[in-house]
């Protein structure tokens, strides 16, 4: 047992969820956004495992160049593009796609001809307000970009949702009529929709989705899970195992600040994983957690190591120390873990921490 914690892969899954995508964007490409180590599910192995990907988005040129040097040939989109003019080279050497969303980026690409640039994303800001040319000074940028020499082999359009989560989808109508107006005949390929675009209220369309949570198998609305309402299969799942149990009389207290109680007296288990893995310590006592492939629920803080689970119901009768344990994954999802948590599942993934080993299945 020396491996207790451990984040299982899915790889199948992936496979399923990219499916799933296609059929909620018909006709678009896929651009699978593996940013943040693929939201800590592993950006090399992600990648590998997501052949039909059309193409990978990251946030950063090292990102890339780790896709490129694991051998990926499919198009890679950096995300914020390059800053200073090695950048702009070394995308260029590892042949990847820039996003173009200032107008100091315009003056690099400028600065830097003769370079052939490559495939560019300009970025139109239609009311997120933190990447993107505003409407009014886009089409300058664009016919900058346009005028580059030698020419870029293709300057395509995009923009991103601030709200496409919100069941009115007043913003996203509002963020759509400003693409529209701005990009008014400008032709190139599109792309606008992130997960919540893909599966929201409002249809989003696009030459090109840029899924990232949908592919992990996770929901980025308030309510539900991907598995529960978007038939997606979730990716990783956070396991473990119980290390120890013990007998706590009634009226005792369990963990640090004693500050869960036992009303009569308790059966606990001790389970391997903790804040030192990338559990949240906000977790409240009452937390679902999957034990053996029932609920239990977490009593008392969660430590840097482990946490402590109520196992007194009968159904927990055969719970002892080995048995397994999932910290999120089918059950509990990891929306509901993030939600006790009183933040989002993006975070509790890419947090994951460097202690956890994985395992792909
Ligand atoms: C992270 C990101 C995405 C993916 O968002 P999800 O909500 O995970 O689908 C898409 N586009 C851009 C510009 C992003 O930064």
């Amino acid at each position: 047992m020396s491996r207790l914690i451990r984040a299982v892969i899915d790889g199948g899954a992936l496979r399923h969820n990219i499916e799933v995508i296609r059929a909620r964007a018909p006709g678009a490409r896929v651009m699978a956004v593996v940013k943040a180590n693929a939201y800590g599910h592993g950006l090399e192995q992600t990648a590998l495992a997501l052949p039909g990907a059309d193409s990978f988005a990251v946030a950063r040129l090292e990102e890339g160049v780790r896709l490129r040097e694991r051998g990926i040939r499919a198009p890679i989109v950096l995300l914020e593009g390059v800053f200073t003019d090695e950048q702009l080279r070394a995308a260029r050497h590892f042949d990847l796609e820039l996003v173009v969303h200032d107008a100091l980026q315009v003056e690099l690409l400028a600065a830097a001809a003769p370079i052939e640039p490559p495939v560019l994303w300009i970025k139109i800001d239609t009311g997120m307000n933190r990447l993107g040319f505003r409407p009014e000074v886009f089409r300058e940028a664009h016919r900058r970009l346009r005028e580059l020499r030698p020419a870029p082999p293709a300057i395509r359009l995009m923009t991103h949702l601030a709200c496409a989560d919100a069941p009115d989808g007043q913003m996203t109508r509002g963020q759509l009529e400003r693409f529209r107006a701005a990009t008014r005949g400008i032709g190139g390929a599109v792309s606008i929709a992130n997960t919540a675009g893909i599966f929201g209220a409002v249809p989003v369309g696009g030459d090109w989705v840029r899924p990232g949570l949908a592919l992990y198998g996770v929901s980025p609305f308030a309510r539900g899970s991907g598995r529960g309402e978007l038939g997606l299969r979730p990716v990783m799942s956070l396991e473990t195992s119980v290390i120890a149990i013990r007998s706590v009389p009634r009226g005792e207290t369990v963990g640090y600040g004693a500050t869960w109680r036992a009303e009569r007296d308790a059966r606990i288990a001790i389970v391997a994983g903790g804040y030192g893995d990338g559990l949240p310590r906000n977790l409240p006592s009452g937390t679902p957690v999957g034990v053996a492939g029932r609920i239990a629920p977490l009593c008392g803080r969660v430590s840097m190591d482990m946490i402590a689970v109520d196992v007194s119901a009968a159904e927990h009768a055969a719970v002892g120390v080995g048995t397994p344990v999932v910290l999120w994954g089918e059950d509990p999802p990891v929306e509901t873990l993030a939600r006790a948590a009183g933040t989002i599942p993006y975070e509790l993934l890419c947090a994951v921490s460097q202690r956890v080993p994985f395992d792909l299945r």
